[in-house]
């Protein structure tokens, strides 16, 4: 195949060859191997600013592209890069949704080390991810929100070069991100997106600077095409509040939705649910915004908005009431702490790992994910910690799996004795259309 040589020994490809590679893919007329030595090439070697437009152009119309402009309200969406522990989705469609936005959300799942939100929403029961565009469209004229994942009808290139990037290390490339995510965002009829790109060691760009630079490509990308921009690169050093595992998640969301969970967690949600309201035109600044989505949690009516897409999407909503429900995994055991001192750093990508090691993840395309397992990070970083004390509960259903996990979790952890400095930031930075914003 040129395409694979040709990228391989560094040359750019036309956007005649990246759509005929995209599309003989999507029919299945080129086979798994080749596209995969087509990826790891673009990785290697990267890709310029024009393929990435290209192949963001070929995989956005490899489906369809949705006109929700019969929906009255702005059409605002929120996407991250992935994370660990990252279940803002989650809070952000319904939160959105009850301040008046039409949220019209496609998904993806796990990818590598960290998790996705479809696999988490199947962690309740009966939850349909897979609606037809026709019920995307109602649930969204009913309620304001849907999260789906995509559909033959929606980027359906995403939807297998996504499978095939999880499990062939073709995942960390600011380019392959930038077409991956921007192919589904802009399929779904939104006016404006929010991206939330990770970054620190559980994040697919570890440094500020990629980070940095993927913002910067989805944001000119989006506005290429008329969308509202703007991108928060934020705090991927540690996890994301408390829990790490799909069921373990959608009890955490409920409990922010309900006005409690951990302060990260509930600063993101604010800060994110703000450029929401902003972009959409709900409020006039960001510290306005922040103020409705407080009142918006704290009157219930975001968490009355959940129930409602929980029981329009077929899920059983009495998680709600009764988080127990959820998938819980059959047996437990404590990572506890080598010495006393402080946490000074978490590698938390091998956190994300560990999940993964579990059965919370894929490690290879054709992997059922187990719901119930997961991790409790009870210690962050700058926390004090007593020797044989806690850092981390994991939840397990297969001893060899627990024994894997729990070597990853112990790594992962670097005690200090001294009180560690200044803590990293939660948002880092604020990309707009001009450029940086703060
Ligand atoms: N999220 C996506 O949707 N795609 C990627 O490639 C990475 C994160």
């Amino acid at each position: 195949m040129d395409v694979i040589r040709k990228k391989r020994d560094g040359r750019e490809l036309t956007s005649a060859e990246i759509e005929h590679l995209v599309s003989s893919y999507t029919r299945g007329d080129t086979p798994d191997y080749q596209v995969s030595a087509w990826l790891m090439a673009a990785v290697i070697r990267g890709m310029s600013r024009a393929e990435t437009a290209a192949l963001t152009q070929a995989m956005l119309y490899s489906g369809e592209v949705l006109d929700l402009s019969s929906l009255a309200g702005a059409k605002i969406d929120k996407h991250s890069t992935g994370g660990v522990g990252d279940k803002t989705s989650l809070v952000l469609a319904p939160l959105a949704a009850a301040g008046g936005l039409i949220v019209p959300m496609i998904s993806g799942r796990g990818l590598g080390h960290t998790g996705g939100t479809l696999d988490k929403l199947e962690s309740i029961s009966g939850f349909n991810v897979n609606l037809p565009v026709s019920e995307f469209r109602r649930i969204l004229r009913a309620c304001g929100c849907c999260m789906i994942g995509q559909t033959a009808e929606i980027a359906p290139a995403d939807r297998k070069l996504y499978a095939l990037r999880d499990v062939t290390g073709t995942v960390e490339s600011p380019n392959l991100i930038c077409a991956s995510i921007m192919s589904k965002k802009l399929a779904e009829g939104i006016d404006g997106l929010v991206l939330d790109v990770k970054t620190g060691s559980g994040a697919f760009m570890k440094s500020q600077d990629d980070a940095a630079y993927l913002a910067q490509l989805m944001v000119e990308t989006g506005e290429r095409m008329g969308k509202k921009m703007l991108a928060l690169i934020t705090d991927m050093d540690q996890p994301l509040g408390t829990n790490v595992g799909n069921a373990s998640e959608v009890e955490e969301v409920i409990e922010v939705l309900r006005g409690r969970g951990p302060a990260d967690l509930i600063d993101l949600c604010l800060e994110l649910a703000a450029w929401m309201f902003v972009l959409g035109s709900v409020s006039g600044t960001v510290s306005e915004g922040r103020k409705l989505a407080e009142k918006l949690i704290s009157s219930g009516h975001a968490l009355n908005k959940f129930r409602e897409m929980i029981n329009l999407q077929g899920g059983d909503s009495s998680v709600i009431n009764d988080p127990s429900r959820l998938p819980k995994a059959a047996h437990s055991l404590q990572v506890v702490s080598p010495a006393s001192g402080y946490v000074d750093a978490i590698q938390c990508e091998h956190l994300g790992t560990a999940c993964v090691l579990l059965g919370g993840g894929r490690e290879k395309k054709e992997d059922c994910v187990d719901p119930a397992v997961g991790l409790a990070v009870h210690k962050k970083v700058g926390d004090q910690v007593s020797r044989g004390e806690p850092l981390c509960t994991v939840y397990y259903n297969q001893e060899t799996r627990a024994v894997r996990a729990k070597a990853r979790i112990e790594e992962s952890y670097r005690i200090t004795p001294d009180r560690p400095g200044d803590r990293r930031p939660l948002i880092h930075r604020v990309i707009g259309s001009s450029g940086e914003k703060n």
